[in-house]
């Protein structure tokens, strides 16, 4: 197709679909009942639409490898980024000739999907299918993923979603005549069909909305996917729940998942167990126990502690996600089962280590056949199962976190770090705790209450580096816990004292927030400088109580155990320890 042609095309559908406006969207998670019948047709629905997603991927990559050896591709990329305008419309020109547009890639997937595919995929989750491997190839483009993955038969495909929620996959209310949990539904949901009458339809809803109220019994919710009806699971007793299901449902997906074994809860004869994501037009539920505070919050997350230093309220200095330490017994326990797979795996496969243990370098005539003993494949899947648990004790931990800050306030402000250098530097604690997952969830949980969590520059910042009573810019080595200026600032745990100066920033402009200056800080550090050493007294104190805690806070669990035996009287957690020098660093010191 001709460059005028496909311009014609978008200019066209361009007229016919004006941008939808946006609506507050958030999603919730139900299980989903599925017979072993049922189980059977899902599996060939989902690995017919693994086969369609890589035929769509493997389309869009050729289209791409076409388009990045057009000679235009490096005109464009000659046009100086200053000519924005040109630049975009070089490589908009590109994307077009070659078809590497969400469109074209929709339109051509519809060629895709013929034979049995057409028969298990419908024409709408197909042009999701091809949205997916669309955006997945653009992280190629932009320099975000140096390649794509085509999904293996063995891995299968995760997901299947839908983006409307009255044809194809979609869920919907039916209702049940009998009270009974067991009984099927007499009337599948009809009224979702477009023929049917507004007015009916909008009856139907009040009355199911009705059924709901005196206590949902009468009404079941099931997914409807390829002449399926899979009963969803809904407890309606949790007001979480209940809320989401009140809103209008946009799309819903439906999550494939392996369970711990076949005989786990839930899980069907080959060991899956399913769920569905319904994406509905809202916001979530606030439970009444999650307060929302007013302060202006600064603070400062470290690979393993976070700092938070409110305006007015208590600061604290707190181990960021304590229960997820990679000396916890459940990283422990993980770790092992590693270990574990590697001795199978030797042991299966005697030939392809070498007699150090190093696994051979494999040859493209010859690659490395691995045998897979089916202790390996048990084991495998305990670890899945324990790393699943891990994740969504890390997401809860995340969750009572940013409810925590948020209840002090809901104006934040940390400075924007690159947790991938993280990940490069202290990879086994970031990978455990994902601080960067847990700032995004932050901003979620800020943005629900309308506050706002600002991500200041380091570069123009320099919060860790600053000192308000002398202005001057000083690099802190990584060992060097604690900041003590000259001037007579400090000594102070610099975590702290960094979210001390994040709480403080202007930020009358969030998308250019002023680097610090001396004079903002002269009133606060008053009252702020007892606030922040209290902060930092309770984590000593905690230390003292034989709580392990990283070193970065400033604490010498040698020390401070020693301390314990030899002084009777607590510390007072309202004065401050005096600090002193040694080996080149500053140390916390409790009594002399
Ligand atoms: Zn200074």
């Amino acid at each position: 197709m001709s460059t005028k042609q496909h311009n014609l095309l978008s200019q066209a559908s361009d007229e016919k679909k004006p941008r939808r406006k946006k609506t507050p969207t958030f999603q919730v998670e139900l299980p989903v009942e599925v017979s072993e019948h049922q189980a059977t047709s899902l599996q060939t629905n989902f690995e017919a639409a693994r086969q369609l997603y890589n035929a769509i991927l493997s389309l869009g990559l050729r289209r791409l490898q076409r388009m990045r050896a057009d000679p235009g591709w490096n005109r464009a990329r000659a046009i100086p980024r200053t000519r924005k305008a040109e630049r975009k419309e070089a490589f908009a020109t590109l994307r077009e000739t070659h078809g590497f547009t969400d469109d074209a890639m929709q339109e051509a997937a519809k060629y895709l999907r013929v034979g049995h595919l057409a028969e298990h995929i419908e024409a709408v989750v197909c042009q999701v299918l091809a949205t997916r491997a669309y955006r997945s190839l653009q992280r190629m483009v932009l320099g975000q993923a140096k390649k794509v993955r085509f999904k293996s038969k063995g891995r299968g495909l995760g997901s299947v979603e839908n983006k409307r929620n009255d044809t194809g996959l979609r869920f919907a209310f039916v209702e049940l005549l009998d009270e009974a949990v067991d009984t099927p539904p007499l009337s599948p949901m009809t009224s979702s069909s477009p023929g049917v009458q507004k007015g009916a339809r909008r009856a139907g809803n009040h009355r199911r909305r009705q059924a709901r109220q005196r206590g949902g019994q009468r009404s079941a919710g099931f997914v409807f996917w390829q002449g399926l009806q899979l009963r969803v699971r809904i407890d309606w007793r949790d007001p979480v729940i209940a809320h989401a299901l009140a809103c209008r449902v946009k799309y819903s997906r439906l999550i494939q998942r392996k369970a711990s074994s076949k005989r786990a809860k839930g899980a069907d004869a080959s060991g899956f167990c399913y769920a569905v994501q319904l994406v509905v037009e809202g916001v979530p539920r606030r439970k009444p126990k999650h307060l929302v505070g007013h302060d202006v919050v600064g603070a400062d997350l470290g690979p393993s502690t976070i700092a938070v230093v409110p305006r007015e309220g208590e600061a604290r200095l707190d181990v960021f996600c304590a229960a997820l330490s990679p000396k916890a017994e459940h990283s422990k326990a993980i770790r092992r089962l590693q270990r574990k797979i590697d001795r199978q795996r030797r042991v299966a496969n005697p030939l392809n280590y070498d007699e150090q243990g190093r696994i051979q370098k494999a040859s493209k005539k010859k690659p490395l056949r691995w045998n897979k003993s089916r202790a390996e494949v048990c084991t495998q899947r305990r670890l899945a199962t324990k790393e699943r648990k891990r994740a969504a004790h890390r997401k809860s931990l995340h969750g009572k976190l940013a409810h925590e800050i948020t209840a002090v306030g809901n104006t934040i402000i940390l400075e924007k770090i690159s947790y991938k250098a993280w990940q490069k530097q202290f990879g086994k604690s970031v990978s455990e705790r994902a601080p960067g997952m847990f700032v995004e969830h932050l901003k979620r949980t800020v943005a629900s209450t309308g506050g706002i969590l600002i991500e200041v520059s380091t570069r123009t910042t320099k919060l860790s580096q600053f000192c308000h009573g002398c202005g001057a810019c000083v690099k802190k080595p990584l060992a060097l816990r604690v900041h003590a200026c000259s001037c007579g600032i400090g000594p102070i745990q610099r975590d702290l004292y960094s979210a001390f100066l994040a709480a403080y920033l202007d930020v009358s402009d969030p998308d250019h927030p002023l680097p610090p200056a001396c004079g903002q800080y002269v009133v606060p550090w008053q009252g702020g400088e007892a606030r922040l050493q209290a902060a930092h007294a309770v984590v000593l104190q905690r230390a003292k109580e034989g709580q392990i805690l990283p070193e970065s806070m400033a604490v010498r669990r040698a020390r401070v155990r020693r301390l314990e035996s030899q002084s009777d009287s607590p510390l007072e957690p309202a004065i401050a320890p005096p600090l002193l020098w040694r080996h080149n660093r500053l140390e916390a010191w409790s009594g002399s």
